[in-house]
């Protein structure tokens, strides 16, 4: 093992039930997508639903599939389907399916005998989902095949662009349109049934945004939604740890990596890291980003390479085999996702989910 992703599914499932006093009369859909943003789909599904998660939401039918042969049963939202997609074998595995156009609808009406369909209307993020004239017709073909026995429609959703902005004002206008959507939907004779809107930050900033159901990726994650939005009463389930491949005495003068980004000004210790952007590790925090070693945080030294980055452990003592987490909960003095972030110059959420590579995952 050159390194390990240490995960707490307790604190997994504990995030999900401190989660829940925010949003208590809704119900709760843990989102396990890409991976589950890094952990490993299949045990924090397992997890979200040993901690009582009400649903589980993927983007992909891919994952919706991969969940049913890996033997999840319970309820389960996918939503991102391209033509082509095995509407059938999704319908077969009872998982529900998301429209987002009108052809998409009759795609997976043909697809089986009377889905379980949710809509989804686009309230402005101007992604998936459908807007405007095109939202109009997907609820009269809706209606037309619901009435016909051919579809049931189980819900109506649609998400925020800027919930991690609490006080942006697109917010309130979205919550508008999504609320005049439903009521459409309701005129046109169709029972709208789970309504559903906040992610992690509109769920814990938002309480109108609640309806029936809120969707919780990121928070559950222990990661707060952005530095603007914390959540206190969560903690990071991912820790990602290493040891020192590798540990030199250099003099002053000596460069590091690639492009000898870096030059000691004074003699010092340099260890070798065994992770680099194979592993998910954003090069773009060369230079600026720091680790967890022996309770302190040592900085990044140079060009993250492909398998292995270097750090300044100036005199610490150090041996080959000595314990790095290159991030945590940062209870040890090692730093965050969030702090990898800052330095990579990108967002929590990245950096977790582009974990990949030869990591080995272990859960307890
Ligand atoms: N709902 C949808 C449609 C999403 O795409 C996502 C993730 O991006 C989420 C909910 C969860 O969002 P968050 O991780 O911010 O809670």
């Amino acid at each position: 093992m050159n390194a390990d992703l240490l995960v707490d599914l307790d604190q997994y499932r504990a995030n999900l039930a401190a989660l829940r006093t925010y949003a208590p009369s809704a119900l709760q859909m843990a989102v396990v997508k890409a991976n589950a943003y890094g952990h490993g789909m299949v045990p924090m599904a397992r997890a979200a639903r040993q901690g009582g998660a009400d649903w589980l939401g993927v983007a992909t039918p891919a994952e919706a599939l991969e969940l049913r042969a890996a033997g999840d049963r319970g309820p389960l939202l996918c939503w991102l389907a391209v033509p082509g997609a095995p509407f059938a074998e999704l319908i077969d595995a009872d998982v529900e399916v998301t429209a987002s156009g009108v052809d998409q609808l009759q795609a997976i009406a043909a697809a089986g005998d009377r889905p379980r369909v949710q809509l989804k209307v686009d309230t402005g993020l101007s992604r998936n989902g459908a807007f405007g004239p095109q939202w109009d017709d997907l609820v009269a073909a809706a209606a037309r095949l619901q009435e016909a026995g051919s579809i049931e429609v189980t819900g109506i959703w649609s998400h925020f662009a800027s919930a991690d902005e609490p006080e942006n004002p697109s917010n309130d206008h979205q919550e508008s349109v999504f609320r005049a959507a439903v009521d459409q939907l309701a005129a046109a004779g169709v029972d709208p049934g789970l309504r559903h809107l906040a992610n992690s930050a509109a769920a814990v900033t938002r309480p109108s945004s609640h309806f029936d159901l809120v969707r919780m990726g990121i928070a559950a994650y222990g990661i707060d939604p952005d530095p603007a939005v914390h959540v206190p009463e969560v903690r990071p389930v991912l820790t990602a740890r290493t040891v020192l491949a590798n540990v030199k005495r250099v003099p002053a003068g000596a460069s590091v990596s690639y492009g000898w980004r870096w030059t000691a000004d004074r003699e010092t210790t340099l260890g070798l890291v065994p992770v680099g952007y194979g592993e998910g590790i954003h090069r773009t925090a060369s230079n600026r980003a720091e680790v967890g070693f022996d309770g302190n945080r040592v900085p990044v030294r140079g060009t993250i390479c492909m398998d292995q980055l270097v750090v300044d452990l100036g005199d610490q003592p150090a041996r080959i085999g000595d314990p790095v987490t290159v991030f945590g909960p940062g209870d040890d003095g090692e730093p965050t996702a969030q702090d990898w972030a800052d330095a990579a110059g990108t967002i929590a959420y990245e950096i977790v989910t582009r974990l990949a590579g030869r990591w080995s995952r272990t859960y307890r």
